[in-house]
């Protein structure tokens, strides 16, 4: 895996060596069509440095090589018309003029397709789903929820407001969120999934990098890592990784958390991740299917305790909405 930053000049570079590519294809081919272009180019050549020369000495027969030029520009436009190519058909082209697709411009600042195609690759490495691109605070369909209280004496509806407004004011403050970290608690079906989603999403938005997996994949790369497994040559080879990548995004989603294949080896690793991050105040947010007792169960009361320390919990209960989508 690769950062969005160096993916974004990585794709710069390719666009750069296809013009680059492009040009040279046309040059040969008005080459091969009008053999004189040969000449007028090596002419052009000279006088470029012609005129460089000129310049750094005062401006000598700057005119003179000027209209030289010209002459010879004309000429080269002469033979385009001819072969009925388009006039910048021999011109150095990009995909963005304001940089020439080196991603920063004359004042060695940023470019916005730079910062753009940053943008791009964060959204890709973030590993969300095309489904999950769409499930955000603004789509969030509260008639899903059921305003009569059920046996609990409470409606889903009130339930889902409530985990909507702690969700959207979490992910609204995610620099300063305290804590830092989010569980979001309750049965299968009930939106965990799709809030994590819109947190997700609203942090993407601001510029923030995310990754986004399943506890179950999460702890299987983690096992395949351990074995020296990894996911591209470039990773076997000390590169930086997708666990690097883990560690390092602003927010990380863990989703279904219970789900995984656990052993001693996963236990610690999700311990030592989840410890971390906190360390490091990265945010993280977990969904589970798990109450608190199974989860002590399950993990390492070490485990345990710093999510219940370190982490907001957001219990979801209520019908399972898949049952009112499909
Ligand atoms: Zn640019």
């Amino acid at each position: 895996m690769q950062s969005a930053n160096s993916l974004a000049l990585q794709e710069l570079n390719e666009r750069r060596e296809r013009h680059k590519a492009e040009l040279e294809a046309n040059t040969a081919k008005v080459r091969s069509l009008a053999p004189e272009y040969t000449g007028i180019e090596a002419d052009m050549m000279r006088a470029g440095n012609s005129l460089l020369r000129s310049v750094l000495h005062g401006g000598k027969d700057f005119e003179k090589i000027k209209s030289f030029i010209e002459k010879n520009q004309s000429e080269k436009i002469e033979i385009l018309k001819r072969l009925s190519l388009p006039e910048d058909y021999l011109d150095e082209k990009y995909d963005c003029e304001n940089c020439r697709d080196t991603g920063f411009d004359d004042n060695g600042l940023k470019c916005t397709c730079l910062k753009e195609l940053t943008s791009k690759y964060i959204d890709i490495n973030s590993n969300m789903t095309e489904l999950m691109k769409n499930q955000t605070f603004d789509n969030f369909n509260f008639s899903l929820f059921s305003p009569v209280p059920d046996s609990t004496g409470k409606a889903p509806l009130d339930i889902a407001k409530s985990a909507y407004d702690k969700a959207k004011s979490y992910a609204d403050n995610l620099d300063v969120a305290k804590p830092r970290n989010l569980l979001l608690k309750g049965n299968a079906g009930t939106g965990k999934t799709y809030l994590s989603s819109c947190i997700g999403n609203l942090a993407l938005n601001r510029g923030k990098t995310v990754y986004y997996q399943t506890s179950y994949k999460l702890c299987e790369l983690m096992e395949n890592v351990k074995f020296g497994k990894y996911e591209t040559p470039e990773e076997q080879q000390g590169g930086y990784t997708t666990l690097n990548y883990i560690n390092d995004a602003d927010l990380l989603i863990i989703d279904d958390l219970g789900t995984e294949f656990l052993t001693q080896f996963t236990a610690a690793a999700l311990f030592d991740l989840l410890n971390t991050r906190i360390l490091k105040n990265k945010a993280t947010v977990i969904s589970t299917n798990l109450s608190l007792e199974a989860m002590e169960k399950l993990y390492s009361q070490r485990l345990t305790s710093r999510i219940l320390g370190e982490y907001k919990i957001i219990q979801l209960i209520g019908q399972d909405l898949r049952k009112n989508i499909f």
